[in-house]
């Protein structure tokens, strides 16, 4: 089966509580098997940065479902979890969000793989080098990436989820 790698945040409502129910949305899915969950990050916003702290944190898939397949399940679960869409950027319920899908590379006007943003951003690159610190993207390790970046503001938590879903 194709593994996929998705980040998971929140900073309004009960986070932890946020972040457990997507990760036991994307588990229920027949087409899903979750294979890996990283600790949570607490994390400051980055781009409209007056807004509460993130939790963060990523999940390894593996999944039959396809790229866009798998785009569409992130949005209904944002949906269910009550996700309120303002601004782009803004505070949210949950974000959900495609990082890499196999070694796809996509342009789509609906999903950009592997994920535009995800090099430069240390609440995504952190846990993602806990999960998969060799895994390539654009040709180098995860952990070179996270070591380039800027990890102010990201902090590892004691976080169980699985305690919470
Ligand atoms: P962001 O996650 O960048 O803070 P949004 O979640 O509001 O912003 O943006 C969501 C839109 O971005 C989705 O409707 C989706 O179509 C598009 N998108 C493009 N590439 C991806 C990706 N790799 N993962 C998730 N959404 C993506
Ligand atoms: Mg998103």
């Amino acid at each position: 089966m194709p593994t996929a790698y998705l980040a998971l945040g929140s900073n309004l409502a009960d986070r932890r509580h946020l972040l457990a129910a997507a990760l036991a949305a994307l588990a229920r899915d027949p087409q899903n098997r979750l294979t890996g969950v990283s600790p949570v990050y607490e994390t400051k916003a980055v781009g409209l940065t007056d807004q509460p702290d993130f939790l963060n944190c990523v999940v390894r898939l593996e999944t039959d479902l396809a790229p866009l397949a798998l785009l569409d399940l992130c949005l209904a679960i944002e949906q269910q979890l009550g996700r309120i869409r303002r601004e782009r950027w803004g505070p949210r319920t949950v974000d959900l969000d495609l990082l890499l899908h196999e070694e796809t590379t996509l342009h789509d006007d609906r999903l950009t793989l592997p994920h535009p943003r995800m090099k430069t951003r240390a609440f995504v690159l952190a846990p993602l080098a806990d999960l998969a610190p060799d895994l390539l993207l654009h040709g180098e390790p995860i952990r070179t990436h996270l070591a380039r970046a800027d990890q102010t503001g990201v902090h590892r938590t004691d976080i169980n989820l699985a305690a919470l879903a």
